[in-house]
C-alpha cells in the first residue's frame, strides 16, 4: 500500500520523498488504524490524509472548522485533479443541495464539512446511505477545552459516528500536542485504539531568539528595512497596537499591510492576497492572521508581544520558512507583556479550574522568555518530542555572547529574601524589597525592617524582576497558580542558600530598559 501511496504523492503533489511521520500516519490509517496524528504546522499533515482517501474504496469526509481554509484546500486538490468538495454554511442551499447529489453519485473522494452540518439531519440522511472509508478529523484540538480554540460544535464528532451504518477509520490531525488535549481527543472522539504519532516538531531552518528589553517599535523598523526584499508577519497583542505599528511602517515608506477583527470581511481580504502575492511585504496582525494561510516564503516572524502560550507561538512562528529555507522567529518580550495576557485570561475564562490551567501555560510561556537554554530544546521537550545533543548551536541563547557566570550570590539574596516573606509574595513585592522601595505596600506591612530590604538597591526594579523570572525558568523556584502568583522555594533554591550547590547561568548583556513601550 505505502508503494501506491508513493505513486500519488508523485502523481498529483510532485514529491519524490514523505516527510519525517508522515508515512507511518499513512501506513496507520490505510491499515485500518485509528489514529492521532500530532504534527506542527506546515509538517505537512494533509497529505496524510488526502493520501489515504485516495487509496481507500469509499468516501473520506474531512472535519473541518474554517470555511476559508475549506475552500482553499478544496481549491488545491481540485487543481491537482483530485475529486473534491466542501459543504458548509457559505453555499446556498441549492448550491448545498447540487453537492449531496453529486456525492449520492460518487463524484468525490473527499467531502470537507463543517462540524456543525454533521447532526444535519438532511446531511445524515445522504450519508447513511453511502459508503464512509474514512472520517479525518482536522484541527482535532478543537474539541477540547484545553486547548487554544474550543469548539462545542466538534463534540458533534462522536454521535456522527455512532449513528453511521458502519464505523470508518478514523484520523484525528492536531499541532497540539498536550497531554491533556491528546487524551480528550482520544476520548471525546470517540477514537479505538488508537495509535499516537508525535513528529516533525523539529523545524531546523527556524532559528528563535528572544529578546529583552528592546525598544521594540525602533526595532521593528530597523529590522524591517534591514530585510526590504524579504515577506515577514508581525504579530501584535492587540488591534490599537497593530494600527499603531503599520502606520509607523507606512510612515516611514514601507510597504506593509495589516490585518485584525477589527476590518471588515473585504478589507481582511484583500489585505491577506496582497500578502500572498508580494505585493506587500510585511504584515502586521493579530494573531486571526494566519489560520490556514500556506504562504511558503515568508523569512521572519516577529512578535511584538509575547503570546499567551507556547502553543499560539510555535503555531504562529511556525509560519515562517514553511519553504525549507532559513526563518527568524523573534520574540520581543516586554515587562508588560505578562500582565496583559493575564487580563486577557481573567476577562475571557471564567472556570476557575481552566483559568488556572490558562494561567499555567501561560507561565510557561515567561519561562520561555527567560530561559538561559537552548530555545529549540525548551520548545521541543514542551511538545513531547525528545532532545538528545547539547543545544541547537544556532538559537539566540546558543549563539549570544553571554558567558556562564556564577550568579550564586545573587540567587542566595534572591532565595533568603524570599524565605524572610514567607514564600507569601509575588515577584512585584520580592523585587520591591531587594530594591528597598519605599512604596506603600512595602512599608504597611514593615517590610522594609527585614534584613533583605535594599540588598539589591543597586540594580533596577526590572533587573531583579527578570532574574527571579530567569530562577523560575530554570525551577530554582516555582509559582503558585493561583489568581495572584506566589514566589515558593524549590528544594534546589534550599541546597543553594546552605552554599551547598552554585548556581551558574549564561548572562546576557540586558538592554536599558525603556520606559515607554508604546509608540
Ligand atoms: P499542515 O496542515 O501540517 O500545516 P500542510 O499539509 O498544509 O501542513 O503542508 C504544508 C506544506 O508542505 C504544503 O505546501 C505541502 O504541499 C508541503 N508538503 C507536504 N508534504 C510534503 C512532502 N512530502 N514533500 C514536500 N512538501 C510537502
Ligand atoms: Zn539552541
Amino acid at each position: 500500500m505505502l508503494t501506491k501511496a508513493r505513486v500519488i504523492l508523485k502523481k498529483y503533489y510532485g514529491y519524490d520523498e514523505f516527510r519525517p511521520g508522515q508515512a507511518k500516519v499513512i501506513g496507520s490509517l490505510l491499515g485500518g488504524k485509528d489514529t492521532i496524528a500530532i504534527m506542527p504546522t506546515g509538517a505537512g499533515k494533509s497529505l496524510c490524509f488526502q493520501i489515504p482517501a485516495l487509496l481507500l474504496p469509499g468516501i473520506t469526509i474531512v472535519v473541518s472548522p474554517l470555511i476559508s481554509l475549506m475552500k482553499d484546500q478544496v481549491d488545491a486538490l481540485t487543481e491537482a485533479g483530485i475529486p473534491a468538495t466542501f459543504i458548509n454554511s457559505s453555499l446556498s442551499g441549492s448550491e448545498a443541495g447540487r453537492r449531496l447529489q453529486h456525492m449520492r453519485a460518487g463524484r468525490y473522494k473527499l467531502v470537507y464539512v463543517a462540524p456543525e452540518r454533521l447532526t444535519a439531519d438532511w446531511f445524515l440522511a445522504v450519508v447513511g446511505q453511502l459508503k464512509i472509508s474514512m472520517l479525518a478529523i482536522d484541527e482535532a484540538h478543537c474539541v477540547s477545552q484545553w486547548g487554544h480554540d474550543f469548539r462545542p460544535s466538534y463534540r458533534n464528532v462522536s454521535t456522527f459516528i455512532a449513528n453511521l451504518p458502519a464505523r470508518p477509520v478514523i484520523g484525528a490531525f492536531t499541532a497540539t500536542a498536550t497531554p491533556e488535549v491528546k487524551n480528550d481527543i482520544e476520548n471525546l472522539l470517540a477514537l479505538q485504539w488508537p495509535q499516537v504519532h508525535i513528529t516533525g516538531f523539529d523545524r531546523p531552518n527556524l532559528s528563535f531568539s528572544v529578546l529583552r528589553g528592546e525598544n521594540k517599535p525602533q526595532f521593528v523598523q530597523k529590522y524591517v528595512k534591514a530585510n526590504a526584499g524579504q515577506a515577514g508577519i508581525i504579530y501584535a497583542a492587540t488591534r490599537k497596537e497593530v494600527d499603531t505599528l503599520y502606520t509607523l511602517l507606512k510612515k516611514r515608506g514601507i510597504a506593509a499591510g495589516h490585518y485584525h477583527a477589527g476590518l471588515n470581511d473585504e478589507e481582511r481580504k484583500f489585505q491577506q492576497e496582497q500578502f500572498l502575492y508580494d505585493d506587500i511585504r510585511v504584515m502586521v496582525a493579530t494573531n486571526a492572521f494566519g489560520m490556514g494561510i500556506d504562504k511558503s516564503n515568508v523569512r521572519y516572524v516577529i512578535h511584538y508581544n509575547m503570546p499567551k502560550n507556547m502553543e499560539s507561538y510555535y503555531q504562529e512562528a511556525g509560519r515562517s520558512g514553511r519553504d525549507g529555507a532559513p526563518g527568524e522567529c523573534i520574540l520581543l518580550f516586554g515587562p508588560q507583556d505578562p500582565l496583559l495576557q493575564r487580563f486577557l485570561i481573567d476577562k475571557s475564562v471564567e472556570q476557575p479550574e481552566r483559568k488556572q490551567h490558562e494561567l499555567k501555560k501561560l507561565q510557561e510561556m515567561v519561562d520561555y522568555c527567560h530561559t538561559p537554554d537552548c530555545l529549540r530544546h525548551y520548545i521541543l521537550q514542551y511538545f513531547g518530542e525528545p532532545t538528545t545533543e547539547e543545544g541547537c548551536g544556532h538559537c539566540g541563547n546558543c549563539t549570544a555572547d553571554g558567558e556562564q557566570v556564577d550568579i550564586t550570590v545573587d540567587a542566595q539574596k534572591v532565595f533568603s529574601c524570599i524565605y524572610r516573606l514567607k514564600e507569601r509574595f509575588g515577584i512585584s513585592v520580592i523585587a520591591d524589597v531587594l530594591k528597598g522601595s519605599k512604596n506603600k505596600k512595602v512599608q504597611q506591612l514593615g517590610l522594609d525592617r527585614l534584613p533583605t530590604y535594599g540588598l539589591m538597591a543597586e540594580r533596577t526594579v526590572q533587573a531583579i524582576k527578570s532574574l527571579v523570572q530567569r530562577l523560575v525558568a530554570t525551577g530554582y523556584l516555582r509559582l503558585t497558580e493561583s489568581e495572584y502568583p506566589v514566589v515558593k522555594l524549590e528544594p534546589e533554591a534550599s541546597l543553594v542558600l546552605r552554599g551547598e550547590t552554585r548556581v551558574w547561568q549564561k548572562v546576557f548583556t540586558e538592554r536599558q530598559p525603556v520606559q515607554d513601550d508604546t509608540l
